[in-house]
């Protein structure tokens, strides 16, 4: 973004003084990484009071600051536009600023596979496009404002995560958006607490369609009925349906994994094998989102498979990491239900080493039916296919207590040391082994990488 302090003034309707003219490049929240030449936008939350900070940020050269109204002692002599609130102010800048942008923008929701799909589909468009991205995980009510007014001018396609924890929150984010074309990833378990049921997720992630114009595109995972009936309520929707299952607008045939990645046959929109340097078959899957999204955009069949074949995720998303003769798939970015039980089915059908391992860190935040959903990843796990079970944390005592029988000598259970599992990798793992790291993201589990490094 690049706008005179009066051209944010005119959109947040308020003062800007004599301080009109001055050049702003960019906005910040925090003075750390403040850029000079942007806007800083100081919080008030629980701990800290951002409005401390504002004279630090005109030391590190930021152009002007908000302020809000009721906070007392603002400097003098420093360009401060004064606000009721600096959340509505940030979303408000970032409404007006989309508003101004020609660039297509796509948004990203579902339970799991939001950043996969994102970076996915970002890579897919670059060789084309100018393409920018929510940088990480930027994805809530302050992470997509600031997304939005950290785009160029001349951005031609911007893709957008959308995350949540409750209703309204999407169609808060869309509606900030107005996307063009989205993408519904999946629906799993995660903020059961909040959203009461499956049907209410997916009624949530759906809002995602609220902010659309009547052109809008919603590519959605077809294999959720939950989906497919909120499509068939929504005739007058534009649909793309993707998934395993036939009948959708584009299926996976054939997956085949490889050390460098996914070799997969679709059929439908799009037809023939295609290759991404990802591995797993969620990700094929996410990738199916994407390519319908670059078809419904306009790329041929061609340019897909081009852009496809140099995609590169996130770090920490079913990453591969050879360390020594050992070698890792690290998946600790974070852990729910459908994404675990997603990674055990990829290490149990892989081909490419045959000495298994699964460190599983807890799951958190999935409420009451937490320890039903630790001692449900039992009935994933194949204790053929699997020959050694590290589990870290202390919800994974339910799964501990699932597994034992079955994996007699195989399996070690540790509330808090990585220490154990450490010693137990370094002790018996092998150039066979291939092992699996995924928790949620509270439970560090790439601590265990470090040890090898
Ligand atoms: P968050 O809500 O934390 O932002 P996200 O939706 O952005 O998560 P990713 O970061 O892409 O999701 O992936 C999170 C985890 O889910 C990873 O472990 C990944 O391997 C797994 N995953 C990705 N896509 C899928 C999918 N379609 N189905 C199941 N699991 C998936
Ligand atoms: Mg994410």
């Amino acid at each position: 973004m690049r706008k005179k302090i009066q051209d944010i003034a005119n959109w947040l309707n308020v003062d800007a003084g004599k301080y009109g003219d001055i050049l702003v490049t960019g906005v910040s929240i925090d003075t750390r990484t403040i850029n000079e030449g942007e806007l800083f936008i100081p919080f008030r939350g629980e701990k800290t009071n951002g409005h401390k900070y504002v004279p630090q940020a005109f030391e590190k050269g930021a152009s002007c600051s908000l302020w809000m109204k009721d906070e007392p002692h603002p400097p003098k002599d420093v360009p401060l536009l004064f606000v009721d609130d600096s959340e509505s102010a940030l979303q408000q800048m970032a409404r007006k600023y989309r508003e101004e942008l020609q660039a297509s923008f796509i948004g990203i929701t579902g339970s799991n596979g939001k950043t996969s799909s994102k970076d996915i589909l970002a890579s897919l468009l670059s060789p084309f496009y100018k393409v920018q991205k929510t940088i990480g995980n930027f994805n809530n009510e302050l992470g997509l404002p600031l997304t939005i007014l950290s785009l160029d001018e001349d951005t031609e396609m911007a893709v957008l995560e959308m995350g949540m924890s409750g209703f309204g929150e999407i169609e808060f984010l869309s509606n900030l958006a107005k996307p063009h074309y989205a993408i519904i990833t999946n629906i799993g378990e995660a903020h059961m607490q909040e959203l009461g049921s499956r049907e209410g997720i997916a009624k949530a992630k759906f809002e995602i369609i609220n902010g659309f114009d009547a052109e809008g595109v919603l590519c959605y995972d077809g294999d959720e009925p939950l989906l497919r009936d909120l499509v068939e309520r929504t005739p007058q929707l534009k649909t793309k349906s993707f998934g395993f299952q036939s009948g959708n607008d584009l299926t996976v045939r054939k997956i085949e994994t490889t050390e460098k990645g996914s070799r997969f046959i679709v059929e439908g929109e799009l037809n023939g094998e295609f290759f991404i340097p990802v591995l797993g078959k969620h990700q094929v899957k996410n990738t199916l989102g994407a390519m319908l999204v670059a078809k419904a955009i306009g790329l041929s069949e061609e340019q897909i498979r081009q852009g496809l074949s140099q995609v590169s995720l996130t770090d920490m998303r079913m990453q591969l990491v050879p360390l020594g003769d050992l070698l890792f798939i690290n998946d600790a970015y974070n852990a729910a239900p459908t994404s675990m039980k997603a990674a055990i089915e990829f290490l149990q059908s892989t081909s490419m080493r045959k000495d298994k391992w699964l460190v599983l860190g807890d799951m958190l935040e999935l409420g009451e039916k937490e320890r039903e959903f630790h001692e449900q990843l039992a009935n994933y796990i194949d204790e053929q296919k699997i020959s050694k079970i590290c589990l870290f944390g202390p919800r994974m005592e339910w799964l501990y207590h699932r597994l034992a029988p079955k994996f007699p000598g195989r399996i070690l259970h540790t509330k808090e040391d990585y220490g154990k599992i450490i010693d137990e990798i370094k002790q018996h793992a092998t150039k066979d082994s291939l092992i699996l790291l995924k928790g949620s993201r509270g439970m560090k589990l790439e601590t265990v990488l470090k040890a090898f490094q």
